[in-house]
């Protein structure tokens, strides 16, 4: 019996998939203050009583639009919306928020605990864990980040059995993909806003390497 333990444990790990917890670098945003916001956010636009994140259903892959990395964490840290955005500021005080930035080598830094809510994909906030990576599209985004992404979202899908759909933000308006069923919002005249983060390329590629390296194939 006693030799067959190495196979049996091979078998049990592939079966399973257990894919290893990958390496955090903690970034800490949560403040009192910004929970109390985003509790607010969550009553105005989507009628619950909580900023608690619950059985997330996607995963919303994002770029900064900006090339340094303290620059991309820097601008989640502050609690509330800044003056610069005044569209955001006027559909909610609390300032953008993400659970993961991924710098250009695939350092992940963990922002907010996933069972908050952050606000980063208009519509599907209250299900969503966001991920950003730091770089501009089609410009400096890395394969040491897609290579990371796709460790991150593959840990993710095995943490969370409720993660059925995955989506670039680029993507978030587009109701003919079935993720478009989580859409909520209750305050009727805030509008999608233009996105084309991370850009088609980034996704093709996560896409491809979730299911090559992974097994993994999430709905759009
Ligand atoms: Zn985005």
């Amino acid at each position: 019996m006693k030799k067959y333990l190495p196979l049996i444990l091979f078998l049990f790990l592939t079966l399973t998939g257990a894919v290893k917890k990958p390496d955090f670098t903690d970034y800490p945003i949560v403040t009192a203050e910004r929970l109390e916001l985003t509790k607010q956010y969550c009553k105005d636009h989507y009628g619950m009583d909580t900023y608690e994140l619950k059985d997330p259903k996607m995963i919303v892959v994002h770029s900064t639009e900006m090339s340094s990395l303290k620059d991309s964490l820097g601008c989640f840290k502050p609690a509330k919306m800044g003056d610069d955005r005044p569209y955001l500021q006027a559909f909610g005080a609390v300032n953008v928020g993400i659970h993961f930035v991924i710098d250009k080598t695939g350092k992940i830094y963990t922002l907010l605990p996933l069972n908050i809510v952050a606000r980063h994909t208009i519509g599907f906030n209250y299900t969503a864990i966001g991920i950003e990576n730091v770089g501009k599209k089609n410009v400096d985004l890395t394969a040491a980040q897609i290579e990371a992404n796709a460790h991150l979202i593959a840990w993710l899908a095995e943490q969370f059995p409720s993660v059925e759909y995955m989506i670039g933000h680029y993507e978030y308006t587009n109701k003919k993909l079935p993720h478009y069923a989580l859409y909520i919002e209750n305050v009727t005249n805030y509008k999608f806003t233009q996105k084309t983060d991370p850009g088609k390329y980034f996704m093709t590629e996560l896409r491809k390497l979730l299911k090559k390296k992974y097994n993994l194939e999430l709905k759009d």
